[in-house]
């Protein structure tokens, strides 16, 4: 009736999320901590701490990985997460062949300056996301959540993940996943949810960042 609703531009920062960034030292490494400055999206408590903490784990178990000498020390693991087609002619020196160069890129650049984004939601509904696979562009997004009690470790295996997207170039052939009751003895198992083969596995996020994940050594205090 009679009266047009006033129309109210958006403001251009609407449609871009603002970020407050500062940067803090990680064994001499400047690594950016990125938080929306929005209240609906609030950033994390003791943030300088828990990034510190997972960048170190994370580093800590990358500079491990790559100096192992020999494949073999570890076939039981890498079976498990590089066989999932149970060939009876898996190599475990051929998988590493191809894993260890990929853990190199991820390792270097997890060791030089880069940018962390911490947010509240992310577009995908997921845990973490990086935009552009394998060229070097766009921030490792972390949910706020992962961060949160109850979640130990998975902040650092979110953000391995992302980063080999990022700096390795792998994809998301299939996550990872825990499924109780599928076999007989009605015991927790992990395995590939979809079922991929052995030459996608060595080219898959959830694979690097699971085989970082087991690797004895850190206390995945994020
Ligand atoms: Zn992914």
């Amino acid at each position: 009736m009679g009266s047009t609703p006033t129309r109210i531009d958006r403001a251009p920062w609407y449609a871009k999320k603002a970020y407050s960034s500062r940067t803090i030292q990680v064994g001499g490494t400047a690594v950016t901590l990125m938080q929306p400055t929005f209240t609906t999206d609030r950033g994390l408590i003791d943030a300088d701490t828990k990034i510190r903490y997972m960048v170190e784990d994370a580093r800590s178990v990358l500079s491990r990985a790559v100096l192992i000498p020999d494949a073999n020390r570890i076939s039981p693991l890498l079976g498990e997460l590089f066989n999932p087609e149970n060939k009876m002619d898996f190599s475990p020196s051929m998988a590493w062949g191809t894993i260890k160069p990929k853990l190199i890129k991820i390792q270097k650049n997890l060791a030089a300056p880069h940018s962390i984004k911490v947010v509240g939601t992310l577009d995908t509904g997921g845990m973490g996301s990086v935009k552009f696979y394998n060229d070097g562009t766009g921030d490792i997004h972390l949910a706020k959540r992962l961060f949160e009690a109850g979640l130990r470790g998975n902040a650092t295996l979110t953000y391995l993940h992302e980063a080999s997207h990022k700096y390795a170039g792998t994809v998301d052939h299939a996550y990872w996943k825990k499924l109780t009751g599928v076999w007989r003895d009605n015991r927790i198992h992990w395995c590939y949810d979809p079922k991929i083969t052995n030459d996608q596995a060595l080219n898959n996020a959830d694979s690097f960042a699971f085989l970082l994940y087991h690797l004895p050594g850190p206390n995945w205090r994020y």
